[in-house]
């Protein structure tokens, strides 16, 4: 019997992948590899309704435990892939074992990024990435009072909402102007900023952190300009990097993710590579994007598969993202880079509206505030817009 696919990376795009293979046809073996000790799970509830503890840990399964033995997939859990030898065709597991593989799919996500911070290794201070991340974190929230927050992008938002709606006094800091600088324009930052101000978050902007506080545990946060902000419990959430080790020491082409062409294949035949960890060409977007989504890592793991299984594939998706702070869904769709106008429909202070970003005449992004209508519009005019260029 040939060798099997191997998949490393027992997440969404992961477990995508391993289920379109087997829809698809594909009948002989299937491995999925994950270092976790979770099965496949989604990761969005745990800086929401998970932390919240209104969610079940079965809940965040991407798949019921019966699937795998349904679908023929060999699920090892607690299985870190060590290194990889794309002429052998093989990988080396943690624990010595051997695996060969006639095709090879790297779904290694992103890992949080840390601040080299003095302090940041004290008891107290987290990060947020995985259901253990979540279980500490909560367990810590339960008993602090005050809570600082590193870093003003998504996770740090959703995550001082939750803080906030239990009570606790939290701050953010963010050394940029405004917070979710990142992916959206001024109008959503401040419409942001106001609501979690509304709500009784400290948001400090523009502003560093030089140490987290603290002898034997954080006790707070000093910013640059000297102030100490009081907290029990420090959340670093700054940012993620792919996890591209793995691909880097096997001589794979690595930029900031690993890069593939738009029918996920690595620069070293038989590799493939999807979801968080990557780089792709957009012709969407005329160059090459990295996207940290749930989107992608679904959309761009079942384009691996079929891949992977030889079928023509051209990955170039309309991209979409949401996130959840209190009462207030944020969906965006497209990416707003290289905008150079924007137009606004209805009023952000009855908390319903929607962002256009154009360039020129072009719509590239929409960003809709418990706007649901408009976001599944923007995603279908986005998609026909795309369809209209190649035709
Ligand atoms: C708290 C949080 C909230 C989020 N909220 C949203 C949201 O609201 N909307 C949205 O669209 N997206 C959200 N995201 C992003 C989304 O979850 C990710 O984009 C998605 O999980 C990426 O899937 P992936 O399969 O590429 O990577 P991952 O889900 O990270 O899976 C990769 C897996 O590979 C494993 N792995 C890595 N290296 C090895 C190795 N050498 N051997 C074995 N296993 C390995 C990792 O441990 C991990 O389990 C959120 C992410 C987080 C952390």
């Amino acid at each position: 019997m040939s060798d099997p696919i191997i998949i490393i990376g027992a997440g969404q795009a992961g477990i995508k992948a391993a289920e379109t293979l087997r829809t698809a046809g594909y009948d002989r073996e299937i491995r999925l590899i994950g270092e976790e000790r979770w099965p496949p799970y989604q990761r969005p509830p745990l800086s929401k309704a998970y932390l919240k503890g209104e969610m079940e840990t079965e809940r965040l399964f991407l798949k019921a435990s019966g699937f795998f033995d349904d679908a023929g997939v060999t699920l090892m859990t607690g299985a870190r892939a060590a290194s990889l030898d794309p002429a052998g065709r093989t990988i080396t597991l943690e624990d010595g074992q051997v695996l060969s593989w006639s095709s090879l799919l790297l779904a290694t996500g992103t890992r949080a990024r840390s601040l080299p911070l003095p302090g940041a290794e004290l008891p107290g201070v987290f990060s947020l990435r995985g259901i253990d991340d979540t279980s500490a974190i909560a367990e810590a929230l339960e008993a602090a009072q005050t809570v600082a927050i590193i870093g003003g992008g998504y996770i740090g938002m959703e995550f001082a909402a939750v803080a906030r709606g239990m009570g606790k006094s939290v701050a953010v800091v963010e050394t940029q102007d405004r917070v979710l600088k990142r992916s959206v324009a001024p109008q959503i930052s401040t419409f942001f900023q106001d609501l979690h101000r509304a709500h009784g978050v400290r948001v400090v902007l523009g502003e560093g952190v030089a140490r987290i506080a603290g002898e034997t545990r954080a006790e707070g946060v000093e910013l640059v300009s000297g102030e100490t902000i009081a907290a029990d419990l420090v959340l670093m959430a700054v940012g993620a990097v792919p996890v591209t080790e793995l691909a880097g020491s096997a001589g794979l082409v690595v930029e900031r993710g690993i890069v593939v062409d738009e029918a996920c294949r690595t620069s070293v035949p038989g590799v493939f590579a999807a979801g968080d960890c990557t780089e792709f060409p957009s012709r969407r977007y005329g160059r090459r994007i990295g996207l940290e989504s749930v989107q992608n890592a679904a959309d761009q793991g079942k384009a691996a598969a079929l891949s992977m299984l030889g079928e023509a594939v051209a990955y170039d998706p309309v991209p979409w993202f949401w996130s959840d702070q209190y009462d207030v869904k944020l969906q965006i769709a497209g990416l707003s880079t290289g905008y150079d106008r924007t137009e606004m429909a209805g009023d952000p202070g009855s908390g319903r509206f929607a962002l256009k970003y154009y360039s020129g005449d072009r719509l590239l992004a929409v960003d809709a505030v418990n706007d649901p209508r408009s976001h599944m519009m923007a995603r279908k005019q986005l998609a026909a817009a795309d369809q209209a260029v190649a035709a």
